[in-house]
């Protein structure tokens, strides 16, 4: 079959093989057009805008002014705004469907979040405005820690790091900082369990540690047995995600932590799961020393395409002397903005400013609008809607780990696709056919052919109801051999199954002229 740039079938005759059976192009076309680039559709010899003729005269460019052509393709401001419309459909998105994506939390971005964000006074400041035009700003972020702070009975908070993985790099710089003090150096070790997110062993290895992975029970969960075991001088830190990726909390926590604590090293919880006990369980009751929280995952704020991440970090209080600046301080009425202390202790800067200012007002407009008791019963309600999906599946899927409960999420290996010549892959394709981003796959990586499905608080029972019933019959129709339907997926995307390898390893970047 002859496609075009875009990966599209380039016309309807052309279309010959099974993949493209299926499709109606015509209807395809009504509401997803096939979009070409902006270099495709515009001209670089005509001008969209009106401006001036410029004459430059002077340049203070030091002669590194450009000599030849910018050659930037030309468009009308319909025009425009048309391309970005229609690339904008061919998304996926929270809005447009159920978005069950494992480990991310997927849940709704309410609108009220992006009011407040829009807000004059939030939206038109600078992070070098001078610190006495911004108090209101201030005040905010100082309101977000002391919820997040009291939320999670920790001592203190680092608002600065931007994502979950920015946040683990924070943590463990105050931990690896800790050490260096008691002239600990030689601590070169993190423990990571194997069902870990990669960020984690990731951050170990950047601050140079070497990284020791901890095997799970037949139960998915991590005993303090076996970290005992591999306990010695030179641990630095275990790095623990608490529920796990398997969507189970881990029940020896506190006793992990005190075998930590015991032989001076320090326990940094990933808190990318904090959306299933928000409000139910405090993380400074389970002796944890450090641990970030995803606004952008847990507190709603919009992520993946919709936004930036923001990964505040919680620290215990013996951490505390450790964390970077800035940070907020309260002396009587006046609120300041911390940027230099002289301890010696603090590891420093993470950030050129002062975090991700607009992602604070969201998450703090969210827990404002939801309260002590609204945040809970979300916590509740992800927990409860992961476990009907569970219970729903169960008998067509195979779950890895028993019949226990799971926390917000549940995990699925491909032992249900055993003979049918369908992997998770494949299966995940279909679903998009269906209309569904896919769960997560093939992570954790401790079960083979994971899916992690994460259907959140804001779902109904009307929409997990029509999940459910699709992926039955999914699962149904995988075991009864109907194979098209599967390994050809998606037939129904703007899109059909692309090289993804390929994709990654040699992308495209570059404009390189009309292919005819
Ligand atoms: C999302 C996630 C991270 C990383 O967070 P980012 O904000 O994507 O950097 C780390 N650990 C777990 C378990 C996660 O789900």
């Amino acid at each position: 079959m002859s496609m075009n740039s875009t990966g599209r079938p380039s016309s309807p005759e052309k279309i010959s093989d099974n993949k493209a059976k299926n499709i109606d192009n015509n209807k395809a076309a009504a509401l997803l057009p096939d979009e070409p680039l902006l270099f495709e559709i515009g001209n670089s010899e005509i001008c969209g805008v009106d401006l001036p003729d410029i004459n430059i005269d002077n340049s203070y460019l030091g002669g590194f002014e450009r000599k030849s052509k910018i050659e930037l393709p030309a468009l009308s401001e319909p025009e425009t705004m048309r391309h970005y419309v229609r690339l904008s459909r061919l998304n996926m998105s929270i809005d447009s469907g159920i978005y069950p994506l494992g480990s991310c939390t997927m849940k709704h971005n309410p609108r009220l979040n992006e009011q407040m964000a829009r807000l004059d006074g939030f939206m038109n400041i600078h992070p070098l405005q001078p610190i006495n035009t911004i108090k209101g700003a201030l005040e905010l972020m100082e309101e977000l820690a002391n919820w997040l702070i009291n939320l999670t009975n920790m001592h203190s908070i680092a608002l600065s790091p931007k994502a979950g993985a920015h946040g683990e790099l924070c943590g463990m710089m105050a931990i690896k900082a800790a050490h260096k003090e008691r002239g600990e150096q030689y601590r070169n070790i993190v423990l990571v369990p194997e069902s870990a997110h990669g960020t984690n062993p990731a951050t170990a290895a950047f601050l140079g540690y070497k990284v020791k992975p901890i095997k799970a029970n037949k139960n998915g969960t991590i005993d303090v047995k076996e970290v005992i075991s591999l306990l010695d001088d030179n641990i630095a830190a275990i790095m623990l995600t608490n529920p796990n990726t398997c969507g189970l909390f881990e029940p020896d926590i506190i006793e992990i932590a005190q075998a930590i604590h015991n032989i001076g090293a320090y326990l940094y919880c990933d808190g990318a799961n904090y959306n299933a006990i928000m409000g139910i369980a405090r993380p400074g009751d389970l002796g944890i020393d450090a641990m970030h929280i995803n606004l952008h995952k847990t507190f709603s704020t919009p992520h993946g395409g919709g936004g930036p991440g923001a990964g505040p970090v919680l620290f215990s209080k013996n951490l505390t002397p450790f964390a970077p600046i800035p940070f907020i301080k309260r002396d009587k009425n006046e609120l300041t903005l911390v940027e230099h202390i002289d301890n010696n202790k603090s590891f420093g800067r993470l950030t050129a400013f002062h975090g991700q200012f607009g992602m604070f007002v969201r998450s703090l407009s969210y827990i404002l609008s939801h309260g002590i008791d609204g945040i809970t019963q979300a916590a509740k309600d992800a927990v409860l809607n992961a476990n009907y999906v569970k219970a729903r599946l169960e008998g067509e899927f195979s779950a890895p780990f028993g019949a226990q409960h799971t926390m917000h999420e549940i995990l699925f290996d491909d032992d249900f696709l055993k003979g049918t010549g369908i992997s998770t892959l494949d299966f995940a394709k279909a679903m998009i056919d269906e209309g569904f981003h896919p769960m997560t796959m093939y992570f954790p990586l401790i079960v083979h052919g994971a899916m992690l499905i994460e259907p959140t608080e804001s779902e109904s029972k009307y929409s997990l109801d029509y999940f459910c019933d699709k992926m039955l019959e999914l699962a149904k129709e995988a075991k009864a051999g109907n194979i098209e339907r599967f390994i050809n997926a998606p037939l129904l995307a703007p899109r059909f199954r692309i090289d993804e390898t390929l994709a990654a390893r040699k992308p495209k970047l570059k404009w390189e002229g009309k292919e005819n």
